[in-house]
This record gives structure tokens, C-alpha cells and sequence, in this order.
């Protein structure tokens, strides 16, 4: 294998061993970039300030030293680390990935956000925690009540902390921060670096090590002639959009990236069932595998390589047409490598990137650090599908007409055909069978379009009323339904007030809400119709301002 300069591996980072089995039973093979420069820093206990959207890794870059630390210290009666995030969406997936990471560790972790029962928080923080990870708000009301002791903490992160101040959780957190140890080590990740998030920088952290994920040194205005695509899916959705690009891209040969050894593995195993004639590579096999693989790939036997960054390095593969990354890469120097690999010698390449919706900012500081444009477009239809393999079909069929001499053989089964039916007819049902032929029967669902909205997480921050947006084109458009909620201007209440009371207190997110109006005594919000019930029993158990308020569907409501 072929090792650039950057190559580092998590053993070279000092932590434990345990944490570096649990990393390699993940199969994660290499540290990504923020992790590289993240974790040695936090272990000394610095402070940290990190520019990172999702998809970077920063989650496993503050989680290993928080459990490191945790391994390390004094067993503590309370929580040593408090891990605040902007929904309970995302505090279940980082408590989910510190239960992975620290199995080893026995690192009791518990997610605490609003609309869960809590009763059960309150016994499982009774029964003794080591990492809390919550929402600002329920996080507040844990700590009013006495029951979310601060003063053992020795780390505090704040994550994607823009998104938090979005969602209007401002106070809150500058109240939690207060009662928080002095000599606590802070984490700050946030996406992008508004003043205000510099601001809360700059009252809270000390001394912190910066760090920004984007390298301007990864422009590289010589991008080969690539075409750079994107598709927005859903993980669910991933294999069925990976299956039906594939179909109509037609590949030649192709590379398709995925982050960990499993999901190599998996994917092997999910594209094969398919049909596809896929081989694994990554950096758990030995050399004469690789080699093998290798070969199936030269000699045409198989058409898609399904590998890891570190197996793919250094190989150079000369038929390749396509790359593609089953997930965004972890950082844009990363994406430069991989679709280095095509458009090579004047022949063109295509490079075609899956992303969730949440990794859709990550493409976007692709586009820009790589000054390269990435159209996102619409997964093929299963009507594009078929139209597609019809068109191959057709191809095939006027290849077979040119150039084949041999066609004369067949001339007696149509003539005695003929006899009976139309010449139409029986060319039609030759080119069925022969459709039928190439495997292209099986028709599957259909792949819902995903919504982005342009406006995410934005609010009216000056608190004005905010009227009707225009919104993405996601399928919750449809069924929205307006609650009343009985405050308004004269209880100070503000736009990001009521989404983040929603956001933090359920499965709604920030993006879902649709237009919210603010009269001087109530207001109106349009949430999907399919969660009132949910927002309106959250909300009534909690309070917004510090009050209760009246909850209920607008009768008014067209
Ligand atoms: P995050 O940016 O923290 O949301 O992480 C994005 C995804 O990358 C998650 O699914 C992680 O499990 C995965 N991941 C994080 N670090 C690594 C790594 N070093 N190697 C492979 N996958 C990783």
C-alpha cells in the first residue's frame, strides 16, 4: 500500500486501548483530518474551538478524549462530562456513537432531551452517569430541579453550537456554562463562525487551539474533466439510489467509497445480491487477496471496486470511468484524492456523490474549497429507469444489426413465424425477451425526494414577526397544520423561541417548522400535521420563557 505523508493512524494518537479496539471492531481504518488534529490537543486538556460540519468525524474527535479522560480520572458520583447539542435527534446519535466507542470503557452515558418521560431520566441520573448529552433546555430544567449535578464536570462540548444559537438556545446555554466548574476543559464545534458564536468563543473557552476543517490548500484548480454529481438521499434509500445510478450511469468500471471496513463488507454483499458484479477491498486484507480483487477488476470479471480510502490509495486503475462516494468524505482534501482517480489521460470521469440531508453543508464546502461545481441532482425514477433500459436494449439491438453477419441463422425462425403473425409483432416479442433477457424485469419502490431548504436553521433573529416562508419542496409540505400558542409579543416571545421549544422538545426538526406568526398575545406555527399530537404534548409539559402556555390546534386554521 501506497502511504502519503498524511497517513497517521489512531494508534499514533496516543489513546487507549481500548478505545483503539472498539475503533477497529468499527472498522474505521484512519483518523479523518479533524480528528488528526483535534484529539492530541484535547488530550492535553486544551480547549478547542473547531469549524466542522457533520460528516467531518468531529463527533468521534471530541468523544474519544471525553472518554479517555473519563477512563483516566477518579471514578465521580456525578457526570464528569456534559455534552450539549441542539436536538434530541442528534443527542441520541452522539450518545449512540460514545456507547460504541467506550464499551470497553464502560462509560455510562445517557441522552436526556424533552419529550421523553422524565421519570426515566431522573432514575437513570439517580442511578449515576459519566457523560450527559442533552438539549439546552431539558438540560436546564434538570439542573433547576437538582437533579443534574454540574460541579463534577471536567468537560464541557458544545456541538454544532450555530445551530443551538439558531434555535435560540443562547441563554440557556450561558446559563449552564455559569454554574459549571471554572476550571473545566471547553469544546466548541459549530459549522460556521458567525461573531456571535466567536463571542461565546471568547467568554468561555481559554486559551482554545483553533481549528478549521477547510484547507484552501486542497484547491486544485486543475481538477481533471470530471462531471460532479450529488444526489440527496436518505441512509435507508442509500443501496436502492446506489442500484439505480448505477443502472442508468452505466459504469464501465467503478470505484464506490465507503468510510469503514463493514460498510465495505456490507455493501459487497447488498450490491452482489443485486447483481452487480462488486469486490471489496479494504485494508484488513492481506496482499494476495488484494492482488486477486485487483485482477478481477483488469481483466473485466468484475466491474465495481467497493473500497476504503487507505485500501484505494496508491492504486492505479486504468479503465475506471467512474468514482463514487457512498457517503460525503470526511474532508475536502479526501474528495480531491478520490476523483483524481478518473477523467485521467483526456478521457472524461464522472464523480458521483450519495449525501443525507444533514451532510448537504459538508458538499457545499466541497464546491467551494475545491472551486468546483457539484450539481445535485434528482435520483433516477423508476420511470427514468426503465426508459434507460429500454434505451440499452435499443442500443444493443442496432449494435447486433450493424454489425453482426451472423443474423442469417435466425432468418428461418421468423420466416415460419411470419406465417402466422405480423413481422411487428414478432420483432416486438423478440425485443421483450431480449429486454427480459439483460435482468432489467425487477422494478422497485420508488425513491422519495428529500427537501433542503435553503432557509435551514435561519431565523428572524432581530425578533420580528416572521411571515409565511417560502419553504423546500420536502413531502411534509403538504400536511401542515397550524397550533395556537398562547403567548406572544407582550411575553417577549420571538420566533426561535418557539423553534427551539419544538426542535428540543421532539422528533420535529428545526427545517420541518413552516411559517410562524407572533401576534402581541399568542402565536401561530405550522408544523407537519402528522407530529401535532406530539409538539402538543410536549409543549404542554414544558415551559417557553419560563412559562407555561396554552397548546392547542387552531380552530381557525383553513
Ligand atoms: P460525524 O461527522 O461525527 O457525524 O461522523 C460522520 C460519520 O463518519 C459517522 O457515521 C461516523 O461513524 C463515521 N466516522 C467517524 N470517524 C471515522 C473514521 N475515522 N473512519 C471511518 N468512519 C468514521
Amino acid at each position: 500500500m501506497n502511504a502519503t505523508d498524511e497517513a497517521m493512524s489512531f494508534a499514533d494518537l496516543a489513546l487507549r486501548p481500548e478505545l483503539l479496539r472498539a475503533l477497529g471492531d468499527l472498522g474505521y481504518e484512519e483518523p479523518t483530518p479533524i480528528q488528526r488534529e483535534a484529539i492530541p490537543p484535547l488530550l492535553e486538556g486544551r480547549d478547542l474551538l473547531g469549524q466542522a460540519a457533520t460528516g467531518t468525524g468531529k463527533t468521534a474527535a471530541f468523544a474519544l478524549p471525553v472518554l479517555q479522560r473519563l477512563a483516566e480520572g477518579e471514578p465521580e458520583s456525578g457526570p464528569v462530562a456534559l455534552i450539549l447539542v441542539p436536538t434530541r435527534e442528534l443527542a441520541v446519535q452522539v450518545s449512540e456513537a460514545m456507547h460504541r466507542y467506550g464499551k470497553d470503557i464502560g462509560a455510562r452515558v445517557l441522552p436526556i432531551y424533552g419529550g421523553q418521560p422524565i421519570g426515566r431520566q431522573l432514575r437513570a441520573l439517580e442511578r449515576g452517569v459519566d457523560v450527559v448529552v442533552a438539549t439546552p433546555g431539558r438540560a436546564l430544567d434538570h439542573i433547576g430541579r437538582g437533579t443534574l449535578a454540574l460541579s463534577g464536570l471536567r468537560m464541557v462540548v458544545l456541538d454544532e453550537a450555530d445551530e443551538m444559537l439558531d434555535m435560540g438556545f443562547a441563554d440557556d446555554i450561558e446559563t449552564i456554562l455559569q454554574d459549571t466548574p471554572e476550571d473545566r476543559q471547553t469544546v466548541l464545534f459549530s459549522a460556521t463562525m458567525p461573531p456571535r458564536i466567536d463571542g461565546m468563543a471568547r467568554r468561555h473557552l481559554s486559551e482554545p487551539v483553533r481549528i478549521k476543517i477547510e484547507h484552501e490548500r486542497a484547491a486544485t484548480g486543475e481538477s481533471p474533466r470530471v462531471r460532479q454529481s450529488a444526489y440527496i438521499v436518505t441512509r435507508s434509500h442509500k443501496p436502492a439510489a446506489l442500484g439505480r445510478v448505477l443502472d442508468v450511469e452505466a459504469p464501465t468500471a467503478a470505484i464506490v467509497f465507503c468510510r469503514t471496513r463493514d460498510e465495505v463488507d456490507s455493501l459487497t454483499e447488498t450490491l452482489n445480491g443485486r447483481g452487480y458484479r462488486a469486490e471489496a477491498l479494504h485494508g484488513g486484507m492481506g496482499q494476495e487477496q488484494r492482488d486477486r480483487v485487483m485482477g478481477r477488476l483488469r481483466t473485466g470479471t468484475a466491474d465495481l471496486l467497493v473500497a476504503t480510502d487507505v485500501a484505494a490509495r496508491g492504486l492505479d486503475i486504468e479503465q475506471l470511468t467512474h468514482v463514487i462516494n457512498y457517503d460525503v468524505p470526511s474532508a475536502p482534501e479526501s474528495y480531491v484524492h478520490r476523483i483524481g482517480r478518473v477523467g485521467r489521460a483526456g478521457r472524461e470521469g464522472v464523480a458521483i456523490t450519495l449525501a443525507e440531508p444533514r451532510e448537504h453543508r459538508m458538499l457545499k464546502t466541497i464546491e467551494r474549497v475545491t472551486r468546483s461545481r457539484i450539481e445535485i441532482e434528482k435520483v433516477p425514477t423508476i420511470a427514468d429507469l426503465r426508459a434507460r433500459r429500454l434505451e440499452l436494449t435499443r442500443a444493443a439491438l442496432q449494435e447486433s444489426l450493424l454489425e453482426d453477419d451472423d443474423l442469417d441463422r435466425f432468418r428461418v425462425v421468423v420466416e415460419t413465424l411470419a406465417d402466422e403473425f405480423d413481422v411487428m409483432e414478432v420483432a416486438l416479442a423478440a425485443v421483450k425477451l431480449a429486454h427480459e433477457s439483460t435482468g432489467a424485469a425487477a422494478d422497485e419502490e420508488e425513491i422519495p425526494e428529500v427537501a433542503l431548504s435553503p432557509t435551514r436553521g435561519r431565523r428572524d433573529g432581530a425578533g420580528r414577526d416572521a411571515g409565511p416562508r417560502e419553504r423546500g419542496r420536502g413531502p411534509s409540505r403538504g400536511g401542515m397544520a397550524r397550533l395556537f400558542v398562547g403567548a406572544g409579543r407582550s411575553a417577549r416571545i420571538r420566533p426561535q423561541d418557539l423553534v427551539g421549544a419544538i426542535a428540543g422538545e421532539t422528533r420535529v426538526s428545526g427545517r420541518d417548522i413552516g411559517a410562524i406568526e407572533i401576534a402581541d398575545r399568542f402565536s401561530l406555527v405550522e408544523i407537519p400535521e402528522s407530529a401535532v399530537q406530539e409538539v402538543i404534548d410536549a409543549l404542554r409539559r414544558t415551559t417557553i420563557k419560563g412559562r407555561k402556555v396554552t397548546i392547542r390546534r387552531d380552530r381557525d386554521a383553513p
